[in-house]
């Protein structure tokens, strides 16, 4: 089977490419690198069953005839990429998904389209349901985010209408684990960079906002078995232990702290709440359970030990410590 993935040289993108070649897929990677890298498809190269195009989603697609499947995870992730070029976000989340759809209409192709807990916004319930429909405001810095994925699934639903394309939304709450960029911008890098650096922490807020963190490979886990249901409504997928964000990065800087043997986590410093910034958020992961038999897995000691551990390998330890 053949399998496209846009996206595919970013974090999630890394992890959802080697299970796919794993299961012995053909995957073909669109990805323009504005966020992901080389690097991280590096591994692949060699495979016979993986290919690179180097392109960007919002022209249209490169035909791939004999595509069954296509992943469609081409959009910037990262809070700093919103306030920096909001303008080709909302391309990318409009012209690219359709130019993704437009290829899944000619070749009779299944779409997964990587959705968000952000189409609910600033909720004002405390645990999310895929029937919630969100608190969203229309008009600040993260609308090209949260409105272009709300514009994403539209999308999907228009298309299925008009054009009976097969489509699966999965709505992804906050993942981290290696292959993250370090400068990516979001928090779990950005606490392991500032820690590994001896650099105090900067959370935007008090650090009382919650967050529900997922590891890497239990999300393309959940995307990979939510593409071969026969489920066709949104799907959250995330985990559902909450925490504060001041807990993870208390939890982050500890780790480094013990793994480069340092005397004390390093310093935490509380900057201004970020504008629209949800202040809690928690998935209710009921019908991943129940449609997908999916429930997360990696608990986040391992998970946060496992990713400090690939940082220090890919960025160094301090010397003074080798
Ligand atoms: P990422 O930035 O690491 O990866 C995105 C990839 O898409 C990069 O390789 C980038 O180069 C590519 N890309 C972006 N715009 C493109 C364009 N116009 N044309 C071609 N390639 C383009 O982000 P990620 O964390 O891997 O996220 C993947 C998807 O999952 C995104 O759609 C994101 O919105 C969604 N998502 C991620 C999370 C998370 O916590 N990681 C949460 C919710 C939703």
């Amino acid at each position: 089977m053949t399998i496209v993935v846009t996206g595919g040289a970013g974090f999630l993108g890394h992890h959802l490419v080697k299970l796919l070649l794993e299961k012995g897929k053909r995957v073909v990677v669109m990805d323009s690198f504005w966020t992901g890298s080389q690097e991280n498809i590096a591994e692949f190269a060699s495979n016979p069953n993986f290919r690179h195009i180097l392109c960007d989603v919002r022209e249209p697609l490169p035909d791939v005839e004999d595509v069954e499947q296509i992943y469609h995870l081409a959009c910037p992730a990262s809070p700093d990429d919103f306030e920096r070029a909001p303008i080709e976000i909302l391309e990318t989340c409009f012209m690219g998904t359709k130019n993704v759809l437009e290829l899944a209409t000619v070749r009779r192709a299944r779409v997964l389209l990587a959705s968000t807990s952000e189409v609910y916004g600033d909720p004002e319930i405390s645990v999310l349901p895929e029937s919630y429909r969100g608190n969203v405001n229309s008009f600040g810095p993260r609308s090209c985010y949260d409105e272009g994925k709300r514009t994403l699934e539209a999308l999907a639903f228009s298309y299925r209408l008009k054009n009976n394309v097969e489509t699966r939304i999965a709505r992804i709450f906050n993942a981290y684990g290696p292959y993250m960029a370090i400068k990516d911008g979001r928090a779990v890098p950005n606490f392991i960079g500032a820690a590994m650096d001896g650099q105090p922490v900067k959370i935007y807020g008090d650090g009382s906002a919650t967050r529900c963190f997922q590891y890497a490979t239990d999300c393309v886990e959940g995307l990979y078995a939510l593409m071969n249901s026969d489920y066709d409504n949104p799907v959250n997928i995330g985990s559902d232990l909450e925490m504060t964000v001041g807990d993870i990065a208390n939890k982050v800087t500890r780790v480094v702290a013990e793994k480069l043997g340092q005397k004390a986590p390093v310093a935490v410093q509380y900057l201004p709440k970020r504008v629209d910034d949800p202040t809690r958020r928690k998935p209710d992961i009921t019908r991943a359970g129940e449609v997908l038999g999916w429930s997360p897995k990696v608990s986040l000691d391992d998970g946060i030990a496992q990713t400090v551990d690939w940082f220090l390998e890919k960025h160094g330890r301090p010397k003074s410590l080798m």
